[in-house]
């Protein structure tokens, strides 16, 4: 069966990152006999620059047609002075909103090569593999009313929620757990907001259909804290949006860098996969880009769109035995540590290449025998 993916690459290192994503979907193609079809679409400043809008219709359309879209990123300085709405970052907000996900996934994982690059200590981060799932579509970045009143000098917003949103969100949580360590924590404020009642009171129910997973709930105050002190503790962390954003942000320092940060936003009427970094136009074009976000962002992509756990897993597989092997992009070389190797964008593409190439190789020989 044919897959049918959108490349909507973007601006600054998005085309450098996505181009190298796209070659290690090809090798899975080649050597797994897949049918990976690829478009390339505009979207952000380059869209603006030669369509005058940041999501044209032709890639929206196509986006839609597609069996999944993989963004790399979008943003640029020269559009800073534009208003909100005719920036490249609302060509991303158009397309999120029309995709209609509201599941986001933020993994959240050390890195075993990487241990003594997150600010936090190698023995607390050893074996983390954080599954975040944030509600995309509701709560207080949606909630109505909301303004901010300059004569009275007040402001609000509305954090709201449906017991039917929160119960959409939960199931995906739950089965995303029953392919891991089958354990969810939810998020919420309980102890303050109504919201956050109705929010575990929802979430709850839905753990009665789960008898094999096993459902916590935290505080998002104490959870914070938690996820810097044990966040071994953690598998897969449902929460609101608001919370999601803080908390997985946070959690992002367990991984070392942005540019190896993965995410996926699911539910919608197409699947949408970009790295969780932006465009880096400090970075653009100096080949210094860490592709592996975007290849690791790829790997969702094989695993929730193609339902392709294996090739996901080897991709997630070559990563590690590339970093394993000392390779690093600037972002991730630290001057202290013996036997790495400073590799510039295309050549750590070509690294993740030829390991994948060796374990899909390797795999398929033991098949024979
Ligand atoms: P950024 O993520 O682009 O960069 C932050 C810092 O991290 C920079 O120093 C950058 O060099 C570094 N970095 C980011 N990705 C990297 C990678 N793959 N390899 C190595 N280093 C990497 O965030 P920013 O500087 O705040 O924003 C730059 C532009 O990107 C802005 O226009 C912003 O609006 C846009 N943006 C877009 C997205 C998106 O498209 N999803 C997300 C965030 C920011």
């Amino acid at each position: 069966m044919p897959f049918k993916f959108a490349i909507l690459a973007g601006d600054g290192i998005g085309p450098e990152v996505t181009a190298e994503a796209v070659n290690i979907l090809r090798v899975v193609a080649e050597l797994g006999g897949h049918d990976f079809q690829f478009t390339q679409h505009l979207v952000g400043g380059v869209a603006i620059k030669s369509a005058g809008t940041p999501l044209p219709t032709a890639t929206l359309d196509a986006a839609l047609e597609s069996d999944g879209v993989l963004m790399g990123a979008v943003g640029g300085n020269e559009f800073n002075a534009l208003p909100p709405d005719k920036r490249p970052e609302a060509g991303l907000l158009q397309i999120r909103q029309a995709l209609g996900g509201f599941a986001n996934l933020r993994p959240a994982f050390a890195f075993k090569a990487l241990g003594e690059n997150s600010p936090l200590r190698a023995d607390v981060i050893k074996d983390v593999d954080i599954l975040f799932v944030r509600e995309l579509l509701g709560g207080l970045y949606f909630g109505e009313p909301r303004a901010w009143n300059k004569d009275t000098h007040s402001a609000w917003n509305t954090m709201r929620y449906t017991r039917d949103e929160v119960i959409r969100v939960a199931r995906v949580a739950f089965e995303l757990a029953r392919t891991r360590k089958k354990k969810v924590t939810s998020v919420d404020k309980a102890n303050v907001l109504e919201v956050s009642q109705l929010w575990r009171a929802a979430v709850t129910e839905v753990a009665a259909e789960y008898p094999d997973v096993t459902l916590e709930h935290q505080l998002v105050d104490s959870c914070a804290m938690l996820l810097m002190s044990v966040p071994r503790h953690f598998d897969v962390v449902v929460t609101e949006n608001l919370f999601g954003d803080i908390l997985s942000d946070e959690t992002g320092v367990i991984s070392g860098s942005l540019g190896m940060l993965p995410s996926a936003t699911i539910g919608g009427a197409v699947n949408l996969y970009e790295p969780v970094h932006g465009s880096a136009p400090d970075i653009a074009g100096t080949g210094k880009a860490n592709p592996l976000g975007a290849i690791l962002t790829a790997a969702m992509m094989l695993r929730y769109s193609a339902k392709l756990d294996q090739e996901a897993a080897a991709i997630e597989a070559a990563v590690n035995q590339v970093l394993d092997a000392g390779y690093r992009t600037a972002d991730i070389l630290r001057g202290n540590q013996p036997g790495q190797q400073l590799v510039t964008t295309k050549e750590m593409g070509l690294h993740v290449h030829s390991a994948l190439t060796h374990l899909i190789d390797t795999r398929q020989s033991m098949h024979g025998v």
